[in-house]
C-alpha cells in the first residue's frame, strides 16, 4: 500500500532532506585524491548527528556504516573503509537520514580531480535522467512514466540502466511501497497523486546493465567492470507539482 503523506509529514521530510543535502555538499568539499572513504563516513555521521538526526543506513540489515561509498565500477552499497580516492576516480555517495521518525535519502556521483570524458558524460547523463524523472512526477501521470523517463533519456545517450535495484516510496520507513524501477513502458502502475513521496534513483552503467554482488554481501558492481553512476533525490508530489526535498546545487 502506498502511504500518502500529509503536509505535516512532508514538512518533517523536508527537514530530514535538508540535512541529507548538506551532508552531500560537505562530501563534495571533502572529496580529494588521498582521502579515505572511512573519513568521508566519519564526517557525514558527525554532521548528521549534529542535528540530533540519525544515519538511516547504519545498522540497516546490519549495514556497517552511515553512508554508502561506491567507486568506479561499484554501483551502489559500497562500504566505507581504508581505500583512498585516486585522481580520476568517480565516487557515488548515498546518504540516508532519519529525523523525528521520517526519512530523507539522496545520492550523487562526484569526480575526484580530472576524470575521462566518458566518466563525465556518464555523470551528466545520470544526473539529467533524474531531472527527467522528476519532471515526470506529476499528478495524473502513472508511476511507470517516471521509470520510462529515465530509461528513454539514458538509452538515447547509449548508456544502460541498472535493472536489479530500484527507487522506492519513503516516509516513516526508508523503503516503502511502491518500487520505482528506472526502466519500463510508460502509462503503467498506480496514478501519481498529491502526497506521494518517492526516492527516485537512477543507476547507470557505461557498459551492460548487468550487475553482481561482491563477497562482502553488500557492494554491487557492474558485471563487465564498466563505470557506474548514481543520482537520487527524495521527491514529494504537492499542489504545485514535484518538490525535491533533498535539494542542493549538486543535481
Ligand atoms: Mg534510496
Amino acid at each position: 500500500m502506498i502511504k500518502l503523506k500529509s503536509k505535516r509529514e512532508i514538512q518533517l521530510m523536508r527537514d530530514a532532506g535538508k540535512i541529507v543535502a548538506e551532508v552531500l555538499q560537505e562530501m563534495e568539499k571533502t572529496i580529494d585524491a588521498g582521502v579515505t572513504t572511512a573519513k568521508l563516513n566519519k564526517i557525514a555521521e558527525k554532521r548528521i548527528r549534529s542535528y540530533s538526526a540519525e544515519p538511516a543506513f547504519l545498522g540497516y540489515h546490519n549495514f556497517p556504516a552511515s553512508i554508502c561509498t561506491s567507486i568506479n565500477s561499484e554501483v551502489v552499497h559500497g562500504i566505507p573503509g581504508l581505500r583512498r580516492l585516486e585522481e580520476g576516480d568517480i565516487i557515488s555517495i548515498d546518504v540516508g537520514v532519519r529525523l523525528k521518525g521520517y526519512h530523507g535519502d539522496a545520492a550523487a556521483t562526484f569526480a575526484v580531480g580530472e576524470v575521462t570524458p566518458q566518466a563525465r558524460k556518464l555523470m551528466d547523463v545520470t544526473r539529467t535522467s533524474l531531472q527527467e524523472a522528476i519532471k515526470a512526477t506529476q499528478a495524473g501521470n502513472r508511476l511507470s512514466d517516471i521509470s520510462h523517463a529515465v530509461q528513454a533519456y539514458v538509452e538515447k545517450n547509449s548508456l544502460s540502466v541498472v535493472r536489479n535495484y530500484v527507487g522506492h516510496g519513503i516516509g516513516e520507513d526508508m523503503h516503502e511501497e511502491p518500487q520505482v524501477p528506472n526502466f519500463g513502458q510508460p502509462g503503467r502502475g498506480p496514478a501519481l497523486q498529491q502526497g506521494i513521496v518517492l526516492a527516485i534513483e537512477p543507476m547507470v552503467n557505461i557498459g551492460s546493465w548487468e550487475v553482481k554482488v561482491l563477497d562482502d554481501q553488500w557492494t554491487v558492481v557492474t558485471a563487465d567492470g564498466s563505470l557506474s553512476a548514481h543520482f537520487e533525490h527524495t521527491v514529494a508530489l504537492g499542489n504545485n507539482g514535484p518538490e525535491i526535498l533533498t535539494s542542493s546545487d549538486l543535481v
